[in-house]
């Protein structure tokens, strides 16, 4: 069987430093706010080209606490709405309804999957506060076009990068084109911890301040608390292992592109559609995904030759039972992409081989 996912590959890559940097951090004694997660936090930062980094404690919280802490800023207040793509990770919403402001979903541009700019326009009210661009399965949404929409009706901007560590545009990597940015660490992402973990990026010095504070009991001093805050950090271990996992980012970045390069080279079945963005080399594949009328029959297909597929999403978030009241909502691209979509195995680990393997079994599905 050929896994969609090979945690367990991915990461035996560097078992040796993995084990030193943990070994050094159990030798440390100390385990929670210290060097590795501040060292970690300016590593992170300049990875992304931005002033400033906090580690939270998963890529949930990084957008939640991010929004809160506009709240607490006197940036936004309950009710008033987000911009958000419809067709996203359930995350992005919960980051929004449980600050009560209220998602207005937009629709996707059919080939790139991400928000529509023009969509994004048409959705502005005099209520509308924040665009939330998600750059979806590491592709980078239109920024330049959201930031000069933002910045011409005095938006803020909020990106879910929680897909697309080192993805870029222009050179401009994700985490540093809205005022704020999260990146979720969960393991299998492409700067994946062991375990949970997330982080805001930000130019915002007060902003960071606040979220360091709103995520640490919303306390700035031992025993003084300034806001109801959370307990929300990212801890040593995880941090020691994400600065291993730093440093070969763009090495797991450039495997996933040559997996990248195969499938779309090698897969010509015309029941298949293949994803489309603007330049190949600013798309770091977190997931490759395809289309096809066909979707379910084409995923059983590949599992009975052996082949692991997921499908992201399958139930888009307007239509889950949490959201029953948005049930009625008519999205109708979003809701027909949530059909076709199916997620091809590729990571660091997948090797060559095998995409070609899976490239000719697409090929042989009629
Ligand atoms: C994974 C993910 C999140 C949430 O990250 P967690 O660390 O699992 O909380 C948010 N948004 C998107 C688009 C994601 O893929």
């Amino acid at each position: 069987m050929i896994p969609f996912l090979d945690l367990k590959g991915i990461n035996a890559a560097y078992r040796e430093e993995l084990i030193a940097a943990v070994t050094q951090v159990i030798d440390s004694g100390w385990y929670i706010n210290g060097n590795e997660c501040s060292l970690f936090e300016k590593e992170f930062a300049t990875y992304c080209g931005v002033k400033f980094c906090v580690g939270v404690g998963n890529g949930l919280d990084a957008l939640a606490i991010t929004l809160r802490a506009w709240k607490e800023l006197g940036m936004l207040k309950d009710g008033d709405e987000v911009i958000v793509p419809a067709n996203t990770y359930i995350a992005t919403i919960l980051a929004i309804t449980n600050n009560c402001l209220v998602p207005v979903f937009v629709e996707p541009d059919k080939e790139s999957f991400n928000i529509s700019p023009s969509q994004v326009l048409n959705a502005i009210t005099s209520k509308t506060k924040v665009i939330f661009p998600v750059h979806l399965y590491g592709c980078l949404a239109e920024m330049p076009e959201l930031r000069a929409i933002a910045d011409e009706y005095g938006l803020l901007v909020l990106e879910d990068a929680a897909q697309a560590h080192g993805a870029s545009f222009y050179g401009q990597r994700s985490g540093s084109w809205g005022h704020a940015a999260g990146f979720s660490f969960y393991p299998g992402k492409n700067l994946g911890a062991l375990g949970d973990g997330g982080a805001v990026t930000t130019n915002d010095e007060e902003l960071a301040n606040t979220i360091r504070i709103l995520a640490n009991y919303g306390s700035h001093k031992k025993y003084e608390n300034l806001f109801q805050g959370f307990n929300s950090r990212l801890d040593e271990m995880q941090a020691a292992i994400l600065r291993v996992k730093l440093k070969h980012i763009e090495f797991e970045i450039q495997e996933r592109r040559k997996v990248a390069r195969i499938y779309l080279d090698k897969i010509v079945n015309p029941c298949v559609i293949l994803p489309k963005w603007n330049v190949f080399e600013q798309h770091v594949f977190h997931l490759f995904v395809i289309k096809s009328a066909k979707r379910n029959s084409l995923q059983n297909f590949l599992l009975q030759n052996g082949v692991q597929t997921l499908i992201h999403y399958p139930v888009p978030p307007h239509k889950q039972q949490a959201y029953l009241n948005w049930s009625s909502l008519a999205l109708p691209i979003t809701e027909c992409l949530h059909k076709q979509v199916l997620s091809l195995p590729i990571s660091s680990f997948l090797g060559l081989k095998n995409a070609n393997r899976v490239s000719d079994i697409i090929n042989e599905f009629k």
